[in-house]
């Protein structure tokens, strides 16, 4: 089997599938795996710029950080945030509830279940064929990777653009309709402005939540860290404002956050550089049906946080769902030379 994709979901599924005997050979564009739950390493700095931190509601998820905490790599962060509402500062809500971090940054977790696993990166599938009995993926230096069942870890829009071709002329009545029932996901675009500070904020919240406001969240980025650690701050502008600002040019979005970042934080923010990163798809806000996607006839499946709850638990329960399915049907592909690369 192949997994397009080692973003959290991607990642669980294949863990699943791989712990169960079976052959996963997982493909990511990225030079790191992890997807949205990324880190940045930036000068001497280690810098969030997607998933800022994660919770924990399920008996699963749970467990794993059990385990986590005792090896030493994860920590509570912090167990509430500030609030600002329409520019203005509200108060410091703690409310008890665990917010866990890597102190290493978030692509931590990807790189925990990534363990043992068979993992291509810098390889983005760029075209998608329907054979006989197998799919045909071409990389974008066209090399191709033939096997007889796939699964996308991919934003839903995404999927669409590599299987868009094939659901349109295939004789296959599942399969013609099947993209069908993607479309409607639909997931917002984030802005994050990364600013090395020349000195902390002067706050007691190490994030913050704001509403009503073209900024949405500030988070003091190096309390993750070590005590040494440079002052970092992470901005992220609202799902909103960043939908339409989504084609301005990136050194216009800059100027234009760190304004807005100013009305929030007074004119005393200072930093030594930054830079600004693009999130198409960030946020999940008209979801899939269903926790996942598998049709064994076919050999296709999709799995990914807008299929569930948009955070890092509902993209690895997604994962877990979807090993589930395929383990239940009992009948996941002998391939020992299943996944070639022809
Ligand atoms: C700015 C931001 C802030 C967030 N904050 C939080 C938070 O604080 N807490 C929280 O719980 N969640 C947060 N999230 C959400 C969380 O990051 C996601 O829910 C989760 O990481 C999604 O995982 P996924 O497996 O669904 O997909 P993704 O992480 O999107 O993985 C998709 C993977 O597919 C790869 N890919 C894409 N196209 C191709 C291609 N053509 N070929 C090969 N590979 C390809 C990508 O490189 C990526 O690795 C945040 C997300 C963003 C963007």
């Amino acid at each position: 089997m192949i997994i397009v994709g080692s973003g959290l979901a991607g990642l669980a599924l294949a863990q699943d599938l791989a712990k169960s005997g079976d052959e996963v050979r997982v493909l990511d564009k990225a030079r790191g795996v992890g997807g949205r739950a990324s880190t940045r390493r930036w000068q001497d700095r280690m810098v969030d710029h997607g998933a800022q931190f994660f919770t924990a509601r399920g008996e699963r998820l749970e467990a794993l950080i059990f385990g986590w905490l005792a090896e030493g790599w994860l920590k509570v962060w912090t167990r509430g945030f500030g609030q600002f509402e329409k520019g203005e500062f509200l108060k410091l809500g703690e409310d008890s509830y665990a917010r866990y971090a890597p102190t290493e940054g978030m692509n931590r977790i990807g790189k925990v279940l990534s363990q043992g696993l068979s993992i291509g990166l810098e390889t983005e599938i760029v075209r998608c064929e329907r054979r006989a009995n197998s799919w045909l993926l071409e990389d974008s230096r066209g090399n191709f990777y033939e096997d007889e069942q796939v699964i996308f870890n991919l934003p839903a829009p995404q999927i669409v653009a590599l299987l868009g071709e094939v659901c349109q002329t295939s004789p296959h009545p599942v399969l013609h309709s099947l993209c069908h029932t993607l479309e409607p996901v639909r997931l917002s675009p984030t802005f994050t402005l990364m600013l090395a500070l020349e000195k902390d904020l002067k706050v007691d919240w190490k994030g913050a939540q704001s509403s009503g406001h073209p900024i949405s969240w500030l988070s003091r980025d190096h309390t993750k860290r070590a005590d040494s650690a440079p002052p970092t701050l992470v901005i992220h502008a609202a799902n909103e404002w960043s939908g339409e600002n989504l084609e301005r040019d990136k050194t216009e979005v800059e100027r234009q956050m760190l304004i807005h970042a100013r009305e929030l934080l007074g004119d005393s923010l200072e930093h030594s550089f930054s830079q600004l990163h693009r999130w198409r798809y960030a946020t999940p806000e008209v979801f899939y049906p269903d926790k996942c996607f598998w049709d064994l006839e076919l050999g296709l499946g999709w799995c990914g946080d807008w299929c569930g709850t948009a955070r890092v638990e509902g993209a690895l329960e997604s994962g877990w769902a979807l090993a589930e399915r395929i383990l239940a049907q009992g009948r996941l592909l002998e391939s020992a030379g299943g996944v070639s690369k022809v």
